[in-house]
């Protein structure tokens, strides 16, 4: 797939956080459109993909001179409260592009000299451990959060065919464990695994979060049926993945690996108090 990258001066980074997020006060998205392309991004489903005219995934506009905007905000948003930040809710702050333009890393650079209350990092991007040496400066402020929605590759594959591996995504969880950061592996969505899956996440990090379709998609699992999600499951002869209960099948394993730092949908994703 051809991308097209564009360079934009945003009006704005920290936007006031709402819905699935809406216990934050802030959420900061260092690009717009992510080529990481997962079938099921329910972004997919919004107006800044409806309406772009380019398949989702194929382009990408990066948020230019993005870290002076994030310092001025900061600093008026911190006269009005305590600011927690979800980044990125609506783009991968770790996608491809991340190597060349290192907007996220600005971001950080912005953060660790200005610490907020709370910052969540999410991604799916083995590229996040670069910036090790920032997110210890946070300390307890900031969880980065992992996602690895199956420990199978070949479900990987079916689903999401341009995103990281899983190998890579469990050793950069693993690096980053090791080096003291708060992290969590975020099983979102659920996807087709194999038994082993709880115990090979509890190697690797403490905590766990498990979303599906159902109760992770903003709309009840409409956006996903919408996506035709459910036909990439049933051509791969995984209909009983597709299901509202199919976690149950895994909690009673995650319980026992992760001894009760085991998280359900949205109470995954909270900010913490420090
Ligand atoms: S990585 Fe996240 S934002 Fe990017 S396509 Fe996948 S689900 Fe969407």
């Amino acid at each position: 797939m051809k991308i097209t990258i564009e360079h934009k001066i945003p009006t704005r980074v920290l936007t006031p956080a709402s819905g699935y997020l809406t216990e934050y006060s802030h959420t900061l998205n260092p690009y717009v459109g992510c080529t990481f392309a997962c079938s099921y991004c329910y972004v997919r489903r919004m107006p800044v993909a409806l309406f772009r005219g380019s398949p989702w995934g194929s382009w990408v506009d990066v948020k230019q001179n993005a870290a002076d905007h994030l310092r001025t905000e900061l600093k008026r948003a911190n006269q009005k409260g305590p600011v927690t930040i979800f980044l990125s809710s609506s783009t991968d702050p770790y996608q491809p592009v991340e190597y060349r333009e290192k907007i996220t890393r600005s971001f950080l650079e912005v953060l660790a000299e200005n610490p907020p209350a709370f910052l969540f990092v999410q991604t799916r991007s083995p590229l996040v451990v670069r910036d090790i040496d920032l997110f210890c400066q946070l300390k307890n402020r900031i969880r980065i959060s992992l996602t690895i929605e199956t420990d199978r590759d070949d479900v990987r594959r079916a689903f999401a065919p341009l995103s990281p591996s899983i190998p890579a995504r469990l050793s950069a969880l693993k690096r980053l464990t090791a080096a003291g950061v708060p992290t969590q592996a975020a099983v979102s969505p659920l996807l087709p695994c194999t038994p082993a899956f709880p115990k090979t996440l509890s190697a690797v990090t403490s905590r766990v979060c498990i979303d599906d379709f159902f109760r992770g998609d903003g709309s009840g699992g409409k956006r996903t049926e919408q996506l035709g999600i459910r036909q990439i499951f049933h051509q791969n002869g995984w209909d009983e993945w597709y299901d509202k209960e199919a976690y149950t099948r895994l909690i009673a394993d995650f319980q026992r690996d992760f001894k009760g730092q085991i998280y359900l949908s949205q109470t995954g994703f909270l900010p913490e108090s420090v």
